[in-house]
C-alpha cells in the first residue's frame, strides 16, 4: 500500500515494464528498474529522479494510451518525481512550500525585491556598490542565506539516498561520483536512446537538451564569476566593480547570456510539449524557478550596462532582492531536481558497477 495514487501508479507501470522490458536501451530509469522484483517508496523516488523525461518510451511504446494498460511512464515519473521534492524537504515545516510553488516564489521574490528596493533603491550611485551595501553586509547576508540552502538541500539529499537504499544498499565511490559527472554535464538520458527529446510529439529534437546545457552552464560561469570575484576582494583586495575584460565580468556576461538564451529555450519547450507527456499540475513550479532564473540574469546584466548611471543603487537593489529570493527558494522548488537527479545518476552508477562485479544480481 503506497502512500499516493502516484506512487501506486507508478509501481503498476513498472509491473508492467518489468514483463516487457523493451525500453531497456532508451535510459538508465529502465536498466535500474530491471535490477527490482518489488520496489518501495524509496525505489520509486529513485527511478522517478532518474527520469529525464525525454518522452520516448511513450511514443516507443505499444501499450500507452489509447491501450488498456495506458502505460506513461514519463507522466506518471513526473508526479512521482514532484511529490519526492516535497517528501525529503527540510526542514519538514516547509513542505507546503512545493504546493502551488509558482504562487510561493512569486511572493517571496516580490518580498525580497520590495525589501532590497526600500532599504537600498534611493541611496546615491556615487559611492559605488559598497556604497549602497557595504561589502561586509552583502557577503554575511548572502553567505547565510547560500549556506542555509546548501544545508537544506543536504538534508533532501540524505533522505532521498538513505530511502532508497533499503533494497540495495550501496555505498557511492569516486568512479560512481565522476560517472554521474559525465552523465549530468552531457545529459546523456535526455537524449531518447541517441535520437533526441520527444519533447514536442513524436519527431525528436534536441532544443531542449540545448535550453538546458544552456541553463546549467550559464548557472555554473555566473556562480564562478561570484567566487572569482570573492577571491580577488579577499586574496587581491581589488573591489567591484570590474573593468570589462576582468575574469568576473567576462564569466559572469557569459553565464548571463546563458542564463537568459537557456531559460526562454526551456519555457518555449514547455509551453510546446505535447500534451501527452506533459504535467499540467506542476506548471507553476517548472516555470516559477525557470523565471527566477531568467530575471537573476536580466538584472544581472542590466546592472552591468548601466552600473555607471544614476539608475545603479536600483538596480542594484532589484538584482540583490531577486539573488536573494533565488537562494531562499532553492531547496523549495524547481531547483532541487538537478541535485537529486545527480544524486540518482550517483546510484545508478555505482549498482552498475556492483552488477558487473558481480555484487548484485541483474
Ligand atoms: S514503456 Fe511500454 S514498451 Fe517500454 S518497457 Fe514499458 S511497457 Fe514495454
Ligand atoms: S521519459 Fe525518457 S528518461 Fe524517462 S523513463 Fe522514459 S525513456 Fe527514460
Amino acid at each position: 500500500m503506497y502512500r499516493t495514487e502516484a506512487l501506486t501508479e507508478a509501481d503498476r507501470l513498472m509491473t508492467v515494464c518489468n514483463s516487457c522490458r523493451y525500453c531497456e536501451g532508451l535510459c538508465a530509469v529502465f536498466p535500474a528498474m530491471e535490477l527490482r522484483r518489488s520496489f518501495d517508496e524509496g525505489d520509486l523516488n529513485y527511478l522517478a529522479n532518474l527520469c529525464h523525461s525525454c518522452g520516448a518510451c511513450y511514443y516507443d511504446c505499444q501499450f500507452s494510451p489509447p491501450h488498456a494498460f495506458a502505460v506513461n511512464m514519463p507522466v506518471a515519473l513526473a508526479a512521482v518525481r514532484a511529490d519526492s521534492y516535497a517528501a525529503y524537504a527540510w526542514p519538514g515545516a516547509l513542505r507546503g512550500l512545493f504546493a502551488r510553488n509558482g504562487l510561493a516564489v512569486a511572493v517571496l521574490a516580490a518580498l525580497s525585491v520590495a525589501g532590497f528596493l526600500f532599504a537600498l533603491g534611493g541611496k546615491p550611485a556615487a559611492g559605488g556598490f559598497y556604497g549602497v551595501m557595504a561589502h561586509n553586509t552583502m557577503a554575511w547576508l548572502f553567505g547565510a542565506v547560500f549556506v542555509y540552502a546548501l544545508v537544506a538541500l543536504w538534508m533532501g539529499v540524505r533522505a532521498l539516498w538513505r530511502d532508497s537504499n533499503r533494497l540495495i544498499p550501496v555505498t557511492a565511490n569516486p568512479a560512481a561520483l565522476w560517472q554521474a559527472v559525465k552523465d549530468a554535464a552531457s545529459l546523456r538520458y535526455l537524449d531518447g536512446g541517441g535520437v533526441g527529446c520527444y519533447n514536442e510529439g513524436d519527431q525528436p529534437r534536441d532544443r531542449r537538451a540545448h535550453s538546458h546545457h544552456a541553463t546549467a552552464y550559464g548557472f555554473a560561469l555566473c556562480f564562478a564569476a561570484t567566487s572569482v570575484a570573492t577571491l580577488y576582494h579577499y586574496l587581491l583586495g581589488r573591489e567591484a566593480p570590474y573593468l570589462w575584460y576582468d575574469l568576473p565580468v567576462l564569466l559572469g556576461t557569459a553565464g548571463g547570456i546563458g542564463l537568459v538564451v537557456g531559460p526562454i529555450g526551456l519555457l518555449v519547450a514547455k509551453f510546446r510539449r505535447d500534451p501527452a507527456v506533459a504535467d499540467p499540475a506542476r506548471l507553476g513550479m517548472d516555470v516559477g524557478f525557470t523565471a527566477m532564473l531568467l530575471a537573476t540574469a536580466v538584472t544581472g546584466l542590466g546592472l552591468l550596462v548601466w552600473r555607471g548611471t544614476g539608475a545603479m543603487p536600483a538596480l542594484l537593489a532589484v538584482h540583490l532582492g531577486v539573488v536573494f529570493s533565488l537562494f531562499l527558494t532553492m531547496p523549495y522548488g524547481k531547483f532541487v531536481h538537478g541535485i537529486y537527479r545527480f544524486v540518482a545518476l550517483v546510484r545508478y552508477a555505482r549498482e552498475r558497477q556492483m552488477l558487473e562485479a558481480g555484487e548484485i544480481e541483474g
